[in-house]
């Protein structure tokens, strides 16, 4: 069925933090990202400090659709199962209803203020990711972006085979680089691409 793309102009909270601009090529493959038509997924990790108004970004990258499949088909079967149960679990908790967004009225902030998966405020986080989806110069709304915090990378962690984690972490090693805050961070868990 063909769905409507709704779309709204990128915040600024998915620019990228290193060029203060748009991301406009996939990390992987280098393609050109801004282009109406093209899809692409960013995702940043954050961390924030104890007693500081103050955080980092310590990982950003934007990663077009076909990478993005590309990865995901490195992921053993066993761990996409896992995860297709997680999610399935998270949506019956909050009662199976569909995301639903009403462009006009949505509050991005507000929505951006809680873990998707467990609804733990941001403010009372050490760390976590932020993913979302982007056509050209838009945001795709139909799939909303998402805060994924510290519990739920745990929780989501622990779900992955040891292959998959493995793999992870080579495309961390790859296309990140290593980086030991980064290591700290992300080392044996799940680098999300939803
Ligand atoms: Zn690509």
């Amino acid at each position: 069925m063909w769905q409507h793309e709704l779309l709204t102009d990128i915040p600024k909270r998915f620019y990228s933090d290193e060029e203060g601009k748009l991301f406009d090529h996939c990390k992987i493959c280098g393609k050109y990202l801004l282009d109406d038509g093209t899809s692409y997924f960013i995702e940043k990790a954050i961390k924030k400090y104890d007693g500081y108004d103050f955080h980092t970004t310590i990982f950003e990258y934007a990663v077009c659709f076909d990478c993005h499949g590309v990865i995901q088909g490195t992921m053993s079967e066993e761990s996409v199962l896992n995860l297709q149960q997680y999610y399935a679990k998270i949506m019956k908790e909050k009662g199976n209803q569909p995301i639903v967004i009403d462009i006009n009225h949505f509050d991005l902030d507000a929505w951006l203020s809680k873990c998707f998966f467990t609804g733990d405020p941001v403010s009372q986080m050490k760390e976590y990711q932020l993913v979302a989806q982007f056509n050209g110069e838009k945001m795709v709304m139909n799939t909303p972006p998402m805060i994924v915090g510290e519990a739920a990378m745990e929780q989501m962690a622990s779900l992955l085979s040891e292959k998959t984690t493995d793999e992870m972490n080579g495309f961390r090693d790859q296309f990140l680089g290593p980086d030991p805050e980064l290591e700290e961070l992300i080392y044996g868990k799940k680098l999300l691409l939803i």
